[in-house]
């Protein structure tokens, strides 16, 4: 066979597996957090989205619902908003600018989602849009509360959190504030030795995070899979 010849058999047999796959596919009915409405998703979909749902799907004749039902019951609605969002339409949803305080939130939670079922791309996409955020509107401690009671010491996540309250404490002109600050994150495991690695961060790399504008090599530290940073 000649090598294009070659080539068109393996995406005509690629081709008829995407097909057959199709045929195939069946509709699951998915069941988020409190809500009593299911969420119509093919199995394609899902299966496609991390490795965790492959097995949700293989066993989930265990339960006692009938076929075709998915319950992650523990989850958060909205970051399934959020994920569904951005597998459809292949972005995060960006908001109005005076709406980021809520959107950074909602791009907490999701990040906090696709950390639990390894989607690394759609974290690094909800990076980015928090990046963006982060640099017009100020975090909400109660936000990065969140991220420090669902996420593991060092996570890039909480890293961001720790630098962002490091950035507060350092524009605070009356220190009698930071006790306040500090004290929403007493007994959070981590919390000291990561704000104290933001707050160095300020002597070595201070002059951007003034400016809330992080170098592309920071904004790297960040991101979890092979995302290539792009300017602007
Ligand atoms: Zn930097």
């Amino acid at each position: 066979m000649e090598p294009y010849e070659r080539l068109l058999a393996s995406a005509t047999a690629e081709m008829e597996d995407f097909v057959s796959t199709l045929g195939a596919d069946r509709v699951l009915d998915v069941y988020i957090g409190k809500e009593s409405r299911p969420y119509r998703i093919p199995e394609s979909t899902l299966s496609s989205m991390s490795d965790i749902f492959v097995k949700a799907i293989k066993y989930e004749h265990l339960g006692i619902d009938p076929p075709g039902t998915l319950r992650f019951s523990g989850d958060d609605e909205t970051a399934w908003k959020y994920l569904l969002w951005w597998k459809m339409k292949g972005k995060v949803p960006v908001c109005d600018r005076n709406l980021y305080p809520t959107e950074v939130l909602s791009f907490v939670r999701s990040w906090i989602l696709g950390d639990k079922y390894d989607i690394k791309e759609f974290q690094d996409d909800l990076m980015v849009g928090l990046l963006l955020c982060l640099q017009v509107s100020p975090l909400h401690l109660t936000t990065a509360k969140v991220a420090f009671d669902n996420m593991m010491p060092s996570s890039p996540l909480r890293i961001l959190m720790a630098e962002e309250i490091a950035h507060q404490i350092r524009q605070t002109d009356d220190p009698s504030d930071f006790p306040s600050i500090l004290s929403w994150f007493e007994g959070t495991v981590g919390f000291t030795a990561e704000i104290i690695e933001a707050l160095d961060m300020y002597e070595s790399c201070g002059k951007h995070l003034l400016k809330r504008e992080r170098c592309v090599s920071h904004r790297m530290r960040f991101m979890l899979g092979e995302r290539r940073w792009s300017e602007g």
